[in-house]
């Protein structure tokens, strides 16, 4: 029988609608959290990104403004950037589109980013607060994974839980809210051995390599809650074939794009997962609703005393 699709398309629009009725009661209190993005360069995937949060946080009625230093932008002059951003009190998160050029210190500009600003959860003291389970700002992604779990009633608790992947923008984030929600957790990567009997024991999977398909039948616990991360796209027929054979609708959306999405995750895996994230919109969706939520947050965070923080 196959797995239960969870739909991250549904469940992030749940969570801006959320998002937007906070930011409408704080609109009544006199308050419009405001989202810096940071955008150098021309890179053309970035601008895709970078459009869609800015669209995103106009919908749920952030306040929100757009940087766009030159290509040829030196790291003292995004430093400067970024500390007249930490300095203004409108702005309450500032996201810095990675990749930047290669003149750039990233770790360094990342690193001037006011923690209590870091919409991305990206700053050690981000790192340290989620690892000590303190309140802070979570990454998007994972954070988006553990609301995929908790609003689809999928136990945590006590389950074995494997993330393939120890990124730190996923794997690690990810390993870290599993373990502070009580599960057993493992965390593999390219040098785990035997990692599809690693992966067989886990009752949640989540896949965040970055190779399509590569989580096949074989790695997986019938009826385990299978999450994946992964966003590869594929542009030739014979990979095509491998994943959607047979698949009339992305055969359609093939031809006409020359190009799919596929995750980590091989299709086939949906025929023996309990539960299954779809790519795409599974975890994509995911990831701009909780940028939202923790602008969001990081209003409430820099205000404690006047606002609760949920
Ligand atoms: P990354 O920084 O490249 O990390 C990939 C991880 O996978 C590494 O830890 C690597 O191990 C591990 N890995 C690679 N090949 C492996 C293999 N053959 N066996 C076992 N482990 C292997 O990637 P990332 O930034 O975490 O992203 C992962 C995927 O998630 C990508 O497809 C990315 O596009 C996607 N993503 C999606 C979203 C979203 O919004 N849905 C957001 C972010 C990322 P080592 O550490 O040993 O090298």
């Amino acid at each position: 029988m196959p797995g239960v699709i969870l739909d991250g398309t549904k469940i992030a629009s749940e969570i801006r609608a959320e998002v937007a009725a906070d930011v409408k009661s704080l609109a009544s209190a006199g308050l419009r959290p405001g989202l810096a993005v940071v955008l150098v360069g021309h890179n053309p995937a970035s601008e895709i990104y970078v459009r869609g949060k800015v669209k995103s946080s106009e919908e749920v009625g952030l306040y929100s403004e757009r940087h766009t230093p030159a290509e040829t932008a030196s790291t003292d002059e995004l430093l400067a950037l970024v500390e007249d951003l930490n300095r203004r009190d409108e702005i309450d998160g500032i996201l810095v589109q990675l990749p930047l050029p290669p003149q750039v210190d990233a770790k360094k500009v990342l690193m001037a980013v006011d923690p209590a600003k870091d919409v991305d959860g990206f700053h050690p003291m981000n790192v340290g607060f989620l690892s000590t389970q303190r309140p802070g700002l979570v990454p998007c992604t994972p954070g988006g994974v553990m609301e995929i779990l908790r609003r689809s009633n999928i136990p945590v608790a006590g389950q074995e839980a494997v993330v393939v992947g120890r990124s730190d923008i996923v794997g690690k984030p990810m390993a870290m809210l599993l373990l502070n929600a009580n599960a057993t957790v493992t965390v593999c990567h390219s040098k785990t051995h035997d990692l599809p009997g690693v992966c067989r024991r886990a009752d949640i999977l989540v896949a965040a390599i970055g190779r399509a398909g590569m989580v096949t039948r074989d790695f997986v616990k019938p009826r385990a809650t299978v999450i994946d991360v992964g966003m590869n796209k594929i542009t030739d027929r014979a990979e095509f074939e491998r994943f959607f054979a047979g698949n009339e609708k992305r055969e359609q959306a093939f031809a006409k794009n020359g190009s799919t999405l596929v995750g980590d995750v091989h299709p086939e895996v949906a025929e023996i997962a309990g539960a299954i994230t779809p790519v795409p919109g599974g975890v994509g969706p995911l990831t701009i609703a909780m940028l939202m939520a923790n602008t969001v947050r990081a209003a409430k965070l820099r205000r404690a005393a006047a606002v609760p923080v949920g």
